[in-house]
Protein backbone atom coordinates (compact mmCIF):
# COMPACT_ATOMS: atom_id res chain seq x y z
CA UNK A 1 0.00 0.00 0.00
CA UNK A 2 1.46 3.31 -1.13
CA UNK A 3 0.95 6.78 -0.40
CA UNK A 4 -0.79 8.60 -3.08
CA UNK A 5 -1.65 11.74 -2.06
CA UNK A 6 -1.33 13.86 1.16
CA UNK A 7 -3.99 16.80 1.94
CA UNK A 8 -3.59 19.00 4.88
CA UNK A 9 -6.41 21.12 6.01
CA UNK A 10 -6.32 24.02 9.15
CA UNK A 11 -9.86 24.16 10.71
CA UNK A 12 -10.39 26.67 13.61
CA UNK A 13 -13.10 24.28 16.18
CA UNK A 14 -14.83 26.85 18.89
CA UNK A 15 -14.08 26.53 22.85
CA UNK A 16 -16.64 26.77 25.24
CA UNK A 17 -14.89 30.04 26.36
CA UNK A 18 -10.83 31.05 25.92
CA UNK A 19 -8.41 29.06 28.23
CA UNK A 20 -5.87 30.81 30.16
CA UNK A 21 -2.49 29.24 30.89
CA UNK A 22 1.19 30.05 32.07
CA UNK A 23 2.33 30.82 28.63
CA UNK A 24 -0.75 33.06 27.57
CA UNK A 25 -4.23 32.12 26.06
CA UNK A 26 -6.24 29.56 23.54
CA UNK A 27 -8.11 32.03 22.14
CA UNK A 28 -11.52 30.77 22.75
CA UNK A 29 -10.72 28.58 19.45
CA UNK A 30 -8.50 25.29 18.98
CA UNK A 31 -6.06 26.00 15.46
CA UNK A 32 -5.51 21.70 14.25
CA UNK A 33 -4.17 20.72 11.00
CA UNK A 34 -6.12 17.74 9.77
CA UNK A 35 -4.20 15.44 7.55
CA UNK A 36 -5.74 12.78 4.88
CA UNK A 37 -2.89 10.12 3.72
CA UNK A 38 -4.43 8.70 1.03
CA UNK A 39 -3.59 5.09 -0.54
CA UNK A 40 -3.20 4.06 -3.96
CA UNK A 41 -5.73 1.04 -3.08
CA UNK A 42 -8.49 4.64 -2.77
CA UNK A 43 -8.07 4.07 1.36
CA UNK A 44 -7.54 6.73 3.45
CA UNK A 45 -5.99 7.34 6.70
CA UNK A 46 -6.34 10.52 9.12
CA UNK A 47 -4.32 12.50 11.01
CA UNK A 48 -3.94 15.56 13.67
CA UNK A 49 -1.67 18.07 14.79
CA UNK A 50 -1.93 21.63 16.86
CA UNK A 51 0.90 23.91 16.32
CA UNK A 52 0.31 26.89 18.93
CA UNK A 53 -2.32 28.66 17.34
CA UNK A 54 -0.84 28.32 14.18
CA UNK A 55 -1.39 26.28 10.94
CA UNK A 56 0.66 23.54 9.48
CA UNK A 57 -0.67 23.33 6.06
CA UNK A 58 2.70 24.66 4.60
CA UNK A 59 4.71 21.66 6.02
CA UNK A 60 2.68 19.47 4.83
CA UNK A 61 2.46 20.59 1.35
CA UNK A 62 6.62 21.12 1.13
CA UNK A 63 6.58 17.31 2.18
CA UNK A 64 4.50 15.66 -0.44
CA UNK A 65 6.89 15.29 -2.92
CA UNK A 66 9.33 13.50 -0.12
CA UNK A 67 6.08 10.68 0.83
CA UNK A 68 4.56 10.23 -2.88
CA UNK A 69 4.70 6.60 -3.38
CA UNK A 70 6.36 5.50 0.13
CA UNK A 71 4.72 2.18 1.59
CA UNK A 72 2.72 2.72 4.90
CA UNK A 73 4.22 0.00 6.29
CA UNK A 74 7.33 1.20 6.44
CA UNK A 75 6.67 3.35 9.23
CA UNK A 76 10.18 2.87 11.26
CA UNK A 77 12.14 4.07 8.09
CA UNK A 78 9.06 6.83 8.41
CA UNK A 79 10.98 8.00 11.29
CA UNK A 80 14.30 8.84 9.96
CA UNK A 81 12.68 10.09 6.67
CA UNK A 82 10.83 12.33 8.44
CA UNK A 83 12.14 13.30 12.27
CA UNK A 84 15.91 12.36 11.77
CA UNK A 85 17.08 13.03 14.91
CA UNK A 86 20.32 15.08 13.79
CA UNK A 87 18.42 16.87 10.65
CA UNK A 88 15.80 17.93 13.22
CA UNK A 89 18.30 20.23 14.49
CA UNK A 90 17.27 22.17 11.74
CA UNK A 91 13.67 20.99 10.96
CA UNK A 92 12.02 19.55 13.84
CA UNK A 93 9.05 17.53 12.05
CA UNK A 94 8.28 15.36 15.45
CA UNK A 95 4.88 16.64 15.51
CA UNK A 96 4.50 15.93 11.59
CA UNK A 97 5.97 12.51 12.09
CA UNK A 98 3.15 11.88 14.64
CA UNK A 99 0.33 12.96 12.31
CA UNK A 100 1.76 10.88 9.42
CA UNK A 101 2.05 8.11 11.86
CA UNK A 102 -1.82 8.07 12.81
CA UNK A 103 -2.34 8.12 9.24
CA UNK A 104 -0.60 5.54 8.64
CA UNK A 105 -1.51 3.48 11.66
CA UNK A 106 -5.14 3.78 10.79
CA UNK A 107 -4.74 2.92 6.73
CA UNK A 108 -3.26 -0.34 8.18
CA UNK A 109 -5.85 -0.54 10.68
CA UNK A 110 -8.40 -0.35 7.80
CA UNK A 111 -6.63 -2.69 5.02
CA UNK A 112 -6.25 -5.42 7.81
CA UNK A 113 -10.02 -5.07 8.76
CA UNK A 114 -7.85 -4.31 13.07
CA UNK A 115 -8.21 -0.93 14.87
CA UNK A 116 -5.13 -0.11 15.89
CA UNK A 117 -5.14 -0.92 19.28
CA UNK A 118 -5.18 -4.65 18.06
CA UNK A 119 -1.84 -3.86 15.30
CA UNK A 120 -0.20 -2.25 18.98
CA UNK A 121 -0.73 -5.22 21.29
CA UNK A 122 -4.35 -5.49 21.83
CA UNK A 123 -6.80 -3.79 24.42
CA UNK A 124 -6.04 -4.49 28.00
CA UNK A 125 -9.37 -1.92 28.70
CA UNK A 126 -12.04 -0.98 26.56
CA UNK A 127 -12.65 2.44 28.01
CA UNK A 128 -10.26 4.84 28.98
CA UNK A 129 -10.84 7.38 32.61
CA UNK A 130 -10.09 11.10 32.11
CA UNK A 131 -9.52 13.60 34.49
CA UNK A 132 -11.61 16.93 34.26
CA UNK A 133 -8.97 19.22 33.40
CA UNK A 134 -9.77 22.50 34.64
CA UNK A 135 -8.34 26.02 33.54
CA UNK A 136 -9.13 29.83 34.84
CA UNK A 137 -11.04 30.89 31.71
CA UNK A 138 -12.14 34.31 30.25
CA UNK A 139 -15.84 35.26 29.23
CA UNK A 140 -16.79 33.69 25.96
CA UNK A 141 -16.15 36.53 23.41
CA UNK A 142 -19.75 36.37 22.21
CA UNK A 143 -21.98 35.62 24.67
CA UNK A 144 -19.94 36.54 28.33
CA UNK A 145 -20.63 33.18 29.95
CA UNK A 146 -17.65 30.76 30.94
CA UNK A 147 -15.90 32.62 32.92
CA UNK A 148 -13.43 30.87 35.46
CA UNK A 149 -11.47 33.32 37.79
CA UNK A 150 -13.09 33.15 40.92
CA UNK A 151 -12.75 30.34 43.38
CA UNK A 152 -16.43 29.65 43.52
CA UNK A 153 -16.56 30.22 39.44
CA UNK A 154 -13.90 27.11 39.57
CA UNK A 155 -15.56 24.83 41.75
CA UNK A 156 -19.15 25.49 39.99
CA UNK A 157 -17.46 24.68 36.59
CA UNK A 158 -16.22 21.58 38.26
CA UNK A 159 -19.37 20.59 39.55
CA UNK A 160 -21.19 20.83 36.36
CA UNK A 161 -18.39 18.65 34.68
CA UNK A 162 -17.96 15.63 36.99
CA UNK A 163 -22.01 15.39 36.42
CA UNK A 164 -21.81 15.93 32.55
CA UNK A 165 -18.89 13.54 32.08
CA UNK A 166 -18.81 12.03 35.10
CA UNK A 167 -15.29 12.66 36.01
CA UNK A 168 -13.08 11.65 39.40
CA UNK A 169 -9.79 12.95 38.68
CA UNK A 170 -9.96 16.72 38.09
CA UNK A 171 -7.03 18.43 37.25
CA UNK A 172 -6.28 22.23 37.74
CA UNK A 173 -4.28 24.40 35.51
CA UNK A 174 -2.49 27.27 36.89
CA UNK A 175 0.39 29.37 36.77
CA UNK A 176 -2.03 32.21 35.78
CA UNK A 177 -2.67 34.23 38.99
CA UNK A 178 -0.36 34.17 42.26
CA UNK A 179 0.46 30.64 43.73
CA UNK A 180 -1.28 31.85 46.87
CA UNK A 181 -4.37 32.12 44.99
CA UNK A 182 -3.97 29.37 42.71
CA UNK A 183 -3.36 27.06 46.19
CA UNK A 184 -6.69 28.89 47.72
CA UNK A 185 -8.10 27.13 44.31
CA UNK A 186 -6.88 24.20 44.41
CA UNK A 187 -7.66 23.56 48.55
CA UNK A 188 -11.60 24.37 47.59
CA UNK A 189 -11.58 21.95 45.05
CA UNK A 190 -10.08 19.22 46.86
CA UNK A 191 -12.75 20.34 49.93
CA UNK A 192 -15.40 19.98 47.08
CA UNK A 193 -14.73 16.41 46.03
CA UNK A 194 -13.04 14.86 49.38
CA UNK A 195 -13.20 11.19 47.12
CA UNK A 196 -11.65 12.48 43.85
CA UNK A 197 -8.41 12.38 42.86
CA UNK A 198 -6.52 15.86 41.95
CA UNK A 199 -3.55 17.04 40.06
CA UNK A 200 -2.10 20.76 39.17
CA UNK A 201 -0.27 21.89 36.37
CA UNK A 202 1.21 25.71 36.57
CA UNK A 203 3.14 24.95 33.65
CA UNK A 204 7.15 25.38 34.67
CA UNK A 205 5.94 29.08 35.56
CA UNK A 206 7.78 28.87 39.23
CA UNK A 207 11.03 29.66 41.01
CA UNK A 208 11.73 25.93 42.46
CA UNK A 209 11.25 27.68 45.89
CA UNK A 210 7.99 28.17 45.02
CA UNK A 211 7.28 24.85 43.52
CA UNK A 212 8.65 22.98 47.48
CA UNK A 213 6.11 25.31 49.06
CA UNK A 214 3.47 24.50 47.06
CA UNK A 215 4.33 21.24 47.40
CA UNK A 216 4.48 20.78 51.09
CA UNK A 217 1.23 23.46 51.59
CA UNK A 218 -0.83 20.40 49.65
CA UNK A 219 0.70 17.08 51.03
CA UNK A 220 -1.99 15.50 52.38
CA UNK A 221 -4.73 16.14 49.75
CA UNK A 222 -5.94 13.42 47.32
CA UNK A 223 -2.65 14.70 45.18
CA UNK A 224 -2.46 12.06 41.86
CA UNK A 225 0.90 14.16 41.25
CA UNK A 226 2.12 17.91 41.01
CA UNK A 227 2.82 18.58 37.22
CA UNK A 228 5.81 21.03 36.09
CA UNK A 229 6.26 23.10 38.98
CA UNK A 230 9.29 24.32 37.65
CA UNK A 231 11.49 24.40 34.10
CA UNK A 232 14.19 21.44 34.12
CA UNK A 233 15.05 18.38 35.73
CA UNK A 234 17.60 20.24 38.56
CA UNK A 235 14.79 22.21 40.19
CA UNK A 236 12.41 18.79 39.82
CA UNK A 237 15.24 16.75 41.49
CA UNK A 238 15.12 19.61 44.23
CA UNK A 239 11.75 19.65 44.61
CA UNK A 240 11.87 15.93 45.02
CA UNK A 241 14.32 16.31 47.48
CA UNK A 242 12.42 18.02 49.64
CA UNK A 243 8.71 16.68 49.58
CA UNK A 244 6.62 13.84 49.65
CA UNK A 245 4.27 14.97 46.41
CA UNK A 246 5.16 12.80 43.69
CA UNK A 247 6.02 14.94 40.63
CA UNK A 248 5.02 14.69 36.94
CA UNK A 249 6.09 16.03 33.58
CA UNK A 250 4.93 16.53 30.11
CA UNK A 251 7.38 18.88 29.14
CA UNK A 252 11.67 18.00 30.90
CA UNK A 253 10.74 14.39 29.20
CA UNK A 254 9.74 14.21 25.53
CA UNK A 255 12.16 11.83 24.20
CA UNK A 256 14.09 8.96 24.83
CA UNK A 257 17.46 10.87 25.71
CA UNK A 258 15.39 12.96 28.37
CA UNK A 259 13.94 9.54 29.31
CA UNK A 260 17.19 8.15 29.64
CA UNK A 261 18.44 11.44 31.68
CA UNK A 262 15.47 10.76 34.47
CA UNK A 263 16.31 7.01 35.36
CA UNK A 264 19.86 7.61 35.65
CA UNK A 265 19.45 10.38 38.24
CA UNK A 266 15.38 10.38 38.99
CA UNK A 267 13.89 13.72 39.07
CA UNK A 268 10.46 13.05 38.17
CA UNK A 269 8.04 10.07 39.10
CA UNK A 270 5.17 10.10 36.21
CA UNK A 271 6.01 10.57 32.92
CA UNK A 272 3.56 12.56 30.39
CA UNK A 273 3.07 10.47 27.36
CA UNK A 274 2.11 12.78 24.20
CA UNK A 275 1.28 11.26 21.11
CA UNK A 276 1.90 14.27 19.33
CA UNK A 277 4.92 15.49 21.18
CA UNK A 278 6.93 11.75 21.20
CA UNK A 279 6.27 11.56 17.50
CA UNK A 280 3.35 9.33 17.24
CA UNK A 281 1.55 6.45 19.26
CA UNK A 282 3.89 3.61 18.70
CA UNK A 283 6.70 5.89 20.94
CA UNK A 284 4.70 6.19 23.65
CA UNK A 285 4.18 2.88 23.80
CA UNK A 286 7.64 1.92 23.83
CA UNK A 287 8.04 4.89 26.66
CA UNK A 288 5.49 3.55 28.46
CA UNK A 289 7.82 0.04 28.53
CA UNK A 290 11.09 2.00 30.04
CA UNK A 291 9.32 3.54 32.50
CA UNK A 292 7.35 -0.17 33.39
CA UNK A 293 10.85 -1.41 33.33
CA UNK A 294 12.40 1.43 35.95
CA UNK A 295 8.77 1.61 37.70
CA UNK A 296 8.66 5.11 36.82
CA UNK A 297 4.52 6.03 36.34
CA UNK A 298 2.72 7.06 33.28
CA UNK A 299 -0.07 9.30 32.34
CA UNK A 300 -1.31 10.46 28.78
CA UNK A 301 -1.00 14.26 28.14
CA UNK A 302 -2.99 16.21 26.25
CA UNK A 303 -1.73 19.05 23.76
CA UNK A 304 -5.19 20.24 22.69
CA UNK A 305 -7.15 17.37 20.54
CA UNK A 306 -9.83 16.78 18.10
CA UNK A 307 -11.26 13.53 17.64
CA UNK A 308 -8.41 11.88 15.51
CA UNK A 309 -5.69 12.93 18.23
CA UNK A 310 -8.52 11.79 21.06
CA UNK A 311 -8.50 8.53 19.28
CA UNK A 312 -4.27 8.31 18.84
CA UNK A 313 -4.63 8.93 22.93
CA UNK A 314 -7.11 6.39 23.53
CA UNK A 315 -5.97 3.61 21.34
CA UNK A 316 -2.43 4.41 23.07
CA UNK A 317 -3.96 4.25 26.51
CA UNK A 318 -6.28 1.07 25.76
CA UNK A 319 -2.76 -1.06 25.34
CA UNK A 320 -0.34 0.07 28.29
CA UNK A 321 -0.30 -2.50 30.92
CA UNK A 322 0.71 0.41 33.36
CA UNK A 323 -1.70 3.13 33.13
CA UNK A 324 -2.91 3.80 36.40
CA UNK A 325 -4.27 7.68 36.62
CA UNK A 326 -6.82 9.34 34.28
CA UNK A 327 -6.04 10.49 30.81
CA UNK A 328 -5.73 14.11 30.28
CA UNK A 329 -7.55 15.70 27.67
CA UNK A 330 -8.75 19.39 26.57
CA UNK A 331 -11.58 17.71 24.74
CA UNK A 332 -14.79 18.02 27.21
CA UNK A 333 -14.15 22.41 26.23
CA UNK A 334 -14.85 21.53 22.59
CA UNK A 335 -18.24 22.51 20.97
CA UNK A 336 -17.85 20.65 18.51
CA UNK A 337 -15.71 18.18 16.46
CA UNK A 338 -14.76 17.41 12.93
CA UNK A 339 -15.68 13.66 13.06
CA UNK A 340 -18.98 11.35 11.99
CA UNK A 341 -21.26 11.20 14.72
CA UNK A 342 -19.79 14.80 16.09
CA UNK A 343 -17.71 14.51 20.00
CA UNK A 344 -17.34 11.26 21.83
CA UNK A 345 -19.14 10.79 24.85
CA UNK A 346 -17.87 10.63 28.39
CA UNK A 347 -19.40 8.12 30.38
CA UNK A 348 -18.72 7.76 34.16
CA UNK A 349 -15.65 10.06 33.62
CA UNK A 350 -14.05 7.53 31.08
CA UNK A 351 -14.31 7.41 26.47
CA UNK A 352 -14.79 3.70 24.87
CA UNK A 353 -12.19 2.71 22.97
CA UNK A 354 -13.22 2.64 18.62
CA UNK A 355 -13.68 -0.31 17.82
CA UNK A 356 -13.94 -0.03 13.60
CA UNK A 357 -10.70 -0.79 11.67
CA UNK A 358 -7.84 2.05 11.77
CA UNK A 359 -8.35 4.67 14.67
CA UNK A 360 -12.33 4.16 14.41
CA UNK A 361 -13.07 7.90 13.52
CA UNK A 362 -14.01 9.10 9.86
CA UNK A 363 -14.15 12.64 9.04
CA UNK A 364 -17.31 14.59 8.89
CA UNK A 365 -16.85 16.37 5.43
CA UNK A 366 -19.72 19.48 6.33
CA UNK A 367 -17.78 20.02 9.94
CA UNK A 368 -14.35 20.26 7.92
CA UNK A 369 -15.74 22.69 5.86
CA UNK A 370 -16.92 24.93 8.12
CA UNK A 371 -14.02 25.05 10.70
CA UNK A 372 -12.26 25.19 7.80
CA UNK A 373 -13.51 28.16 6.79
CA UNK A 374 -13.69 29.58 10.57
CA UNK A 375 -9.99 29.17 10.54
CA UNK A 376 -10.15 31.37 7.27
CA UNK A 377 -12.06 33.83 9.00
CA UNK A 378 -10.36 34.16 12.07
CA UNK A 379 -6.30 33.09 11.35
CA UNK A 380 -3.94 32.08 13.53
CA UNK A 381 -3.83 33.33 16.96
CA UNK A 382 -0.64 33.53 19.01
CA UNK A 383 -0.70 31.00 21.83
CA UNK A 384 1.73 32.64 24.10
CA UNK A 385 0.37 35.74 24.40
CA UNK A 386 -2.60 36.98 26.88
CA UNK A 387 -5.10 39.05 24.92
CA UNK A 388 -5.97 41.12 27.68
CA UNK A 389 -1.88 41.85 28.68
CA UNK A 390 -0.25 42.75 25.13
CA UNK A 391 2.93 44.12 27.16
CA UNK A 392 3.32 40.88 29.64
CA UNK A 393 6.25 38.23 28.51
CA UNK A 394 5.65 35.08 30.17
CA UNK A 395 9.24 34.29 31.60
CA UNK A 396 10.14 30.95 33.40
CA UNK A 397 9.73 31.51 36.40
CA UNK A 398 7.11 34.16 36.39
CA UNK A 399 6.64 36.66 38.92
CA UNK A 400 4.24 38.83 37.18
CA UNK A 401 0.86 37.49 37.84
CA UNK A 402 -2.53 38.08 36.16
CA UNK A 403 -4.81 39.68 38.78
CA UNK A 404 -7.62 37.94 40.04
CA UNK A 405 -9.81 40.86 40.17
CA UNK A 406 -9.63 41.46 36.54
CA UNK A 407 -12.91 41.10 35.10
CA UNK A 408 -12.28 42.34 31.83
CA UNK A 409 -13.31 40.44 28.84
CA UNK A 410 -11.14 40.24 26.56
CA UNK A 411 -12.11 41.71 22.49
CA UNK A 412 -11.18 38.20 20.52
CA UNK A 413 -12.92 37.46 17.30
CA UNK A 414 -14.94 34.27 18.00
MG1 LIG B 1 1.37 19.93 31.67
Amino acid sequence: MKINDLRATTVSVPLEAPLRHANGCHWGRFVRTVVEVEADNGLVGLGEMGGGGQSSEETFRALKSTLLGWDVCRLEELRFRIGNPTASLYNNHIQILAALEFACLDLLGQAWGAPVSEILGGRLRDRVAFASYLFFRYPNPANGNGEVRTVSQLVSLAQKLKSRCGFRTHKLKGGVFPPAYELECYRALAKAFREDHLRFDPNCTWSTEQGIQFARAIDGLNNDYLEDPVFGLNGMRRIREKTQVALATNTMVVNFEQLAANIHDIAVDVILLDTTFWGGIRPCVKAAGICDTFQLGISVHSSGELGIQLASMLHMASVIPNLSFAADAHYHELVDDIIEGGKLNYQDGAISVPTAPGLGVRLDREKLAEYSEMYRRLGPYPYDRDPLRPCWTPTTPNDRWADPADDRRPEIPY
